[in-house]
């Protein structure tokens, strides 16, 4: 059964077409009965208000159904750069996925983006060059990025018939499939019915040459392929796929196909694909955990049902049942009613209610087994990355890791029970969306969230205002600066006082400089030599308070930035309130450090690219430049230029729609956060 499973994700840039083909998919396998239409605002995934009205993806929903003799647990995803964590969450409790291109835009910024996180996480994939119905659309050229840009080994599969709207002359109209040398036509309702016929005459040459080229790639993976094909015998069907289904799982071949989701044509073939290429939970490694008695000590569970429980939530969606907790279980069988350990809140859970997730609707189930995904309705102290295991064979899976906010704003209630309402409504947001954060100011007395980007920010405000209906005044959004150091500097803190009759006095000396950036934000590290008086005890609780300071905020307010702490001395009296001492020292510490030497405001920098038809370049070049923007390469592609582009999320706020306007429409953008740079004087100067 487990191997009549696929967990897979639709995973593409925005707008390139994952909710219409999946509409697609799930009205092919009989699960819905129309398909649903983007562009009205009816489709089976995106069933919320904030989504149907933007008509993107925000929020990943599990939807199953049946394929053939599979069992489809399908993902899907969102495309906008906001919401790229929760891609990132996704491809974590995936197996396989499918990449949606459009054939008219090509490999996009944001296409390179998920396809490195799906290399990240070692998810075999299966491309679908979608959209060959539009004007402009080059299959040929989006596989040949598929290779250069991507730096997969495309392997064609597919081949279209035709390109561009299908009342063209050879607009497009079908596909022709390379493994049995057939063309594939779609009709019946809404492309039900799939039709095989013989290959047109004119394009036999195209097809021989095509699938040569695709059997040479796959014999590099199967010897007896290649004694085949140096005898010149017919390779088998079965012997291709089964080749395809080896060279994808070890991620030496992406497979490739076409068609037009919009038009029902080439979807099916996409779901056999599934089914004959992409693994199930058998074909994955065991998962790998901290065993809670032994620090370092790590433990493996196979994906089996017999194994003990562990399972990672991945996803929690409120409502106003409850909030439910999507889980993907890696091991083990899960049964409704029982109990369960979350390491991390340290809590036993009950486990009242499962429930398989289907689109909106929503089925009851007594028990999950390993390799499948399930929602669970009734937990109280779990939230998105945690593990879930058996109460008597814990351990931590690797929780699922959220990048750093880079715009924030500034949200203010009206009186003292909207503050209580907004404040419990963003707790139940944050649980749901573990990239936002809000936390309230007491100088100010405003609440302060910050997220991923614009839209995040903006669906957020919306989510207050119209769902949850909050009297609150929401001040336009700011970025989040950081604060780091420029030159070295070395300080010595103090804490010298009496308390109740007791002595404290402490001394530390700690040496700030820039460093290099990374992951972490600020290091600490010791210099100092051990001593009589100076216990191990005392210089790891140091550290530690160091740690703890230098997480706060700077001189003007930012968390701190690419900033390395060393601790070079530090002094105790010998008695029981030394403790204290050390920790208002060290903070004392840094202070001086900090205001002692010359502070420097970092500032998000984004990169972007915009494709534009070449007679509006030129004004959207110069528009860029006065933002701050550095041009990093133009080239062309087709009939249109791409212009990457790297600049301050300062200068980008409404950027889309003032590029839209410069160019009546016709320009596309996208942007991601690229890095921090430093902020111009003027910046700083606004803060000194
Ligand atoms: P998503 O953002 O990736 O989920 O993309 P959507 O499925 O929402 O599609 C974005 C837009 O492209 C919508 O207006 C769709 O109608 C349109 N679209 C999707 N697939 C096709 C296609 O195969 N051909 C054409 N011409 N348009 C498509
Ligand atoms: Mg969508």
């Amino acid at each position: 059964m487990l191997s009549k499973l696929r967990n897979i994700g639709v995973i593409a840039h925005i707008d390139a077409g994952k909710t219409t083909i999946t509409e697609r998919m799930l009205f092919y396998s009989g699960f819905t009965h129309r398909v649903g239409q983007v562009d009205s605002g009816t489709t089976n995934t995106d069933f919320d208000p904030e989504e149907q009205e933007r008509g993107i993806t925000i929020m990943s929903a599990c939807v199953t159904f049946p394929w053939k003799d599979c069992q489809f647990n399908l993902i899907d995803t969102p495309g906008h750069v906001d919401f790229t964590a929760e891609v990132e969450r996704s491809l974590r409790v995936l197996d396989g996925g499918v990449v949606v291109f459009s054939a008219r835009e090509g490999v996009e910024a944001q296409s390179e983006t998920v396809w490195r996180q799906a290399d990240t996480h070692n998810v075999p994939r299966i491309a679908f060059v979608n959209k060959m119905d539009r004007e402009g659309a080059d299959f040929y050229s989006t596989v040949d990025e598929i290779s250069e840009r991507l730096g997969a080994n495309s392997l064609v599969l597919t081949l279209p018939i035709g390109e561009g709207p299908p009342h063209f002359e050879n607009g497009f109209s079908g596909i022709i499939d390379l493994v049995t040398q057939k063309k594939l036509t779609f009709s019946g309702k809404d492309g039900n019915k799939v039709e095989q016929s013989e290959v047109e005459e004119e394009m036999r040459e195209d097809v021989e040459m095509w699938r040569s080229q695709m059997l040479e790639s796959l014999s590099m993976y199967n010897d007896a392929m290649m004694e085949l094909i140096l005898e010149e015998k017919e390779v088998p069907a079965k012997m291709i796929h089964e080749t395809i289904r080896t060279a994808t799982l070890e991620h030496g071949l992406t497979p490739v196909f076409c068609g037009s989701a919009l038009d029902g044509i080439g979807v099916q073939p996409v779901l056999d694909a599934v089914v004959e290429y992409l693994p199930s939970p058998l074909d994955m490694p065991p998962v790998e955990g901290d065993d809670p008695k032994k620090e370092g000590k790590k433990i493996t569970r196979k994906p089996d049902p017999k194994e003990p429980f562990c399972g990672l939530v991945f996803k929690i969606q409120s409502d106003k049942h409850g909030d439910l907790h999507y889980v993907r279980v890696y091991s083990g069988t899960l049964k409704a009613n029982s109990r369960v350990i979350n390491l991390r809140s340290e809590k036993k859970e009950n486990v009242p209610q499962l429930w398989k997730i289907q689109c909106d609707r929503r089925e009851q189930i007594q028990s999950v087994e390993a390799g499948d995904i399930v929602g669970i309705i009734g937990l109280k102290h779990t939230v998105t990355g945690d593990t879930l295991s058996d109460t008597r064979a814990p351990l931590t899976l690797e929780s699922i890791t959220f990048p750093e906010t880079v715009i924030s704003m500034a949200i203010e209630a009206e009186n003292t029970t909207e503050r209580k309402k907004l404040a419990t409504v963003l707790e139940m947001m944050g649980r749901q969306d573990p990239t936002f954060q809000w936390k309230e100011s007491e100088e100010t007395g405003q609440t302060i969230i910050s997220g991923m980007g614009e839209l995040h920010l903006e669906v957020i405000k919306h989510r207050l205002l119209r769902e949850h209906q909050l009297d609150v005044r929401v001040h336009n959004p700011r970025v989040s600066y950081r604060e780091t150091v420029t030159t070295q500097v070395e300080a010595t803190g103090e804490c010298k006082r009496t308390l109740g009759g007791e002595s404290l006095f402490a001394s530390v000396t700690i040496r700030v400089e820039p460093k290099k950036h990374d992951d972490t934000p600020v290091a600490v590290r010791t210099a100092m030599m051990g001593s009589d008086t100076f216990s191990e005890a005392y210089h790891s609780r140091l550290l530690e308070a160091l740690r703890d300071r230098a997480n706060g905020s700077g001189l003007f307010g930012f968390q701190l930035m690419d900033v390395l702490i060393t601790l070079v001395n530090a002094e105790v009296l010998d008695n029981g309130s030394s403790e204290v001492a050390l920790q208002m020292a060290a903070a004392d510490a840094l202070d001086k450090a900090l205001s002692a030497g010359t502070p420097g405001i970092l500032e998000p920098v984004m990169s972007l690219e915009v494709t534009a038809p070449e007679e509006y370049v030129g004004e959207i070049v110069g528009d860029l430049q006065q933002r701050r923007a550095i041009i990093t390469r133009t080239h062309a592609r087709g009939n249109v230029t791409v212009i990457d582009a790297e600049a301050p999320l300062a200068n980008l706020f409404g950027y889309s729609s003032a590029m839209r306007s410069l160019s009546q429409g016709r320009a596309t953008c996208s942007m991601e956060p690229l890095s921090y740079g430093a902020a111009p004087p003027e910046v700083i100067k606004g803060f000194v």
